[in-house]
């Protein structure tokens, strides 16, 4: 069997799935518009969505699943929580770097206990904290 009868057969099944069980949510059981999205079937095919729509947006028609609106909601969520994670990398680089740079200080320190490298570490170690404390 091909990959495009495969794919009709599996229409035929999803279109006798939804005969059998017809969407709740709508009274009255007038003509339902069908939701305007595609289904994704890999290798760059798509199908038609098959369920009913729920939501208007535009004048198009979608499904829960293909509301345009609930899709950008999840889009938005996703970045956020991308942005987080680089946020967070990001921080724990500065972090590092800081630490490092309160060792390198010390060592200076240790070696010459001048007044400008008790500065400079004491200022090090305040750039650690305030990193640390965001
Ligand atoms: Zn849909």
């Amino acid at each position: 069997m091909s990959f495009c009868e495969d794919l009709a057969e599996m229409e035929q099944i999803e279109r006798e799935w939804h005969a059998l069980h017809p969407p709740k949510g709508r009274e009255g059981g007038e003509m339902a518009e069908k939701c305007s999205g595609y289904v994704d079937r890999g290798w760059g095919t798509h199908s038609d969505c098959l369920y009913p729509g729920k939501v208007e947006r535009d004048g198009m028609w979608y499904c829960g699943i293909h509301d345009p609106a609930r899709l950008e909601k999840r889009d938005a969520e996703y970045r956020a929580r991308i942005a987080a994670d680089n946020e967070a990398r990001g921080r724990a680089v500065l972090i590092a770097q800081l630490k490092e740079s309160v060792v390198e200080t010390a060592k200076a320190w240790g070696n010459c206990p001048s007044a400008g490298n008790s500065i400079a570490l004491a200022e090090a170690v305040k750039a650690l904290r305030k990193a640390e404390s965001k």
